[in-house]
């Protein structure tokens, strides 16, 4: 299969791209496959004449940790390390720990690799260095996907496990990790260089640790956004309560697809359209484009996904400055349930605020009546269906193709809903026209921030969404035990009205404000640790 290496090398060396290769890997695999009954024999009789023979680079397990659905990126990788002669055990996602290091020694792997989307897996993946070290292993540990990053390699995952731990960035360099670390004459250089570069990362963490500056939750309450709510004119919605939307036709969401990031996801770097254009991407973009649009026309004229969604409209006040009471009826005296925000800490320049969420919502002792929205959208339902078929056939091009259109399509259904919402349903905006290009830069009034992104880094509020409107019973969207969405193409989030509310990140907070957040939540501090982990700024 030396042919098969030429694909590896032209990719990692740039002179070929991403959704090439997951193209040719459908030949490659079709030829394996027909070609494995003949490998297979010929290891039985080498094994009987008492010889060893390799017939691939090394073996690769490659998993989804439990509690995350990311799919995507993982796939991608395998692919392409398969196009390399590389054996990939799939072991696909949600994987517990104790099924992976199992399925490691059985079937003798070299290498681990583990992949994750959300933030919570990176504590799982913490667990499981850890479980790799009590259990003795030896063999590497390869880590990817969009919440992992080199520092939280470095600082909380590396000094888990004694032996290589490696965070591969992107699909192209996957290879060359793996090469490397399988090697016997380049992985001694080659883990030195990474481990040192980690200690690197932890010295400059140290370092930088000492100089921030931040404020107390108490100061920076006290610089919240300011609002004359007495001058705010509030809306009041056309309905309180719940919607749902069943089987919402596909075709009115392709308009309102956002095409930048399914590039991103090819690994085809540049802005939509001009990317169609570039210079050194823009055949392979037109060919990944066109394949999209072919393949988007069946999933809608076929119906191989079914759109669902549920949203929200409910009376609201802020409590506690940083929480929000959502409550049964405009009377407002039954709480039903109380969302809690995080808020930024850190020093601000004379006449920039401390964001949080909540600012957004009129304070109950203003007493001003004002509302709050909720929503959960997919269009992800039925999609597993199509992905067998596509597996039977090892067409992993248009399995890919898919979950990335199904992404894509979830977006646009969250965009649409959100536009309706504005006009119609709460009404506040009914008079806004927008183009398609306003729309997906989000030139109008109001937000949808979604928990478990910067403006509300807790994943776990998610449940009060499914709680509040029962989103599992009335869409068939369900959250992991990691509080990701599943089917993977859904969205979820908060929808607020306030003409000056914005995305922001929180940044990393203090101590103080995770003990008071623990305390409204009714939660342990270590448990509420875990689940802000990623915007802590002590360790
Ligand atoms: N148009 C883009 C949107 C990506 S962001 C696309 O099609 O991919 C995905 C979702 O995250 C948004 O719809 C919004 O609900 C939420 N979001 C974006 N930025 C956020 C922030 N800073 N804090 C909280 N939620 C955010």
């Amino acid at each position: 299969m030396d042919g098969m290496n030429t694909v590896g090398d032209l990719f990692g060396s740039g002179r070929m791209f991403l959704p090439q290769v997951v193209k040719s890997a459908r030949v490659m695999k079709k030829a394996v496959a027909w070609l494995m009954p003949f490998i297979d024999a010929e290891k039985e009789k080498a094994k009987r004449e008492g010889k060893s023979i390799t017939s691939n680079n090394g073996k690769i397990l490659m998993a989804t940790v439990k509690g995350d659905v990311h799919d995507i990126g993982k796939n991608i990788v395998a692919v392409v390390l398969q196009c390399n002669n590389f054996e990939v055990i799939d072991m696909g996602v949600m994987v517990p720990a104790e099924d992976i290091l199992r399925t490691a020694k059985e079937q003798q792997c070299d290498i681990i690799g583990l992949s994750g989307l959300i933030t919570p897996s990176l504590d799982e993946m913490v667990h499981i260095a850890k479980e790799m070290q009590r259990q003795n292993f030896t063999i590497p540990i390869m880590l990817g996907g969009a919440t992992t990053s080199s520092i939280h390699t470095a600082v909380k995952i590396e000094p888990e496990y004694e032996h290589p731990v490696i965070h591969v960035s992107d699909a192209s360099r996957a290879v060359g990790v793996s090469q490397s670390l399988l090697s016997n004459t380049l992985k001694a250089d080659f883990v030195k260089k990474i481990a040192d570069s980690y200690q690197d990362i932890r010295d400059k963490r140290k370092k930088k640790e000492k100089k921030t500056n931040q404020i107390t939750l108490a100061q920076a309450q006290q610089n919240k956004h300011p609002t004359d709510w007495t001058q705010l004119a509030i809306t009041q919605p056309s309905f309180l309560g719940t919607k749902i939307f069943l089987d919402f036709p596909l075709a009115e969401l392709e308009a309102r697809i956002d095409w930048g990031p399914f590039f991103q996801t090819w690994e085809l770097k540049g802005r939509f359209p001009a990317i169609l254009d570039n210079e050194k991407y823009g055949t392979e973009a037109r060919k990944v484009y066109q394949d999209a649009k072919d393949m988007l026309a069946k999933i809608i004229r076929e119906k191989w996904l079914t759109a669902n969604a549920i949203i929200g409209l409910y009376p609201a006040n802020s409590v506690n400055h940083d929480d929000i009471e959502i409550y049964q009826d405009d009377e407002r005296h039954q709480v039903l349930t109380t969302a809690h925000f995080i808020r930024q800490q850190m020093k601000k320049p004379q006449g920039k605020y401390n964001q949080c969420l909540a600012d957004n919502i009129a304070p109950k002792d203003s007493g001003v009546k004002d509302y709050i929205g909720t929503f959960a959208v997919t269009t992800g339902i039925g999609i597993e269906q199509k992905l067998a078929e596509f597996e039977q056939e090892h067409d992993d091009y248009q399995s890919i193709m898919l979950k990335a259109l199904a992404d894509r399509l979830a977006e646009a259904f969250a965009e649409t809903m959100h536009e309706r919402v504005r006009k119609e349903y709460w009404g506040y905006a009914s008079d806004e026209i927008l183009d398609n290009q306003a729309l997906i830069t989000e030139q109008y009034q109001g937000i949808r921030p979604a928990p478990g992104y910067p403006a509300c880094p807790d994943h776990t509020e998610k449940a009060l969404l499914w709680e509040l409107m029962h989103v599992k019973e009335k869409t068939g969207i369900e959250l992991t035990s990691s509080y990701a969405m599943m089917p993977a193409a859904a969205v979820s989030g908060f929808y607020f009205a306030h003409p000056q509310a914005r995305y922001f990140g929180t940044g990393k907070i203090h101590k103080d404000q995770v003990e008071h957040y623990a305390q409204r939540k009714g939660l342990s501090i270590e448990k509420t640790e875990r689940w802000l982990a990623p915007v802590l700024s002590y360790e």
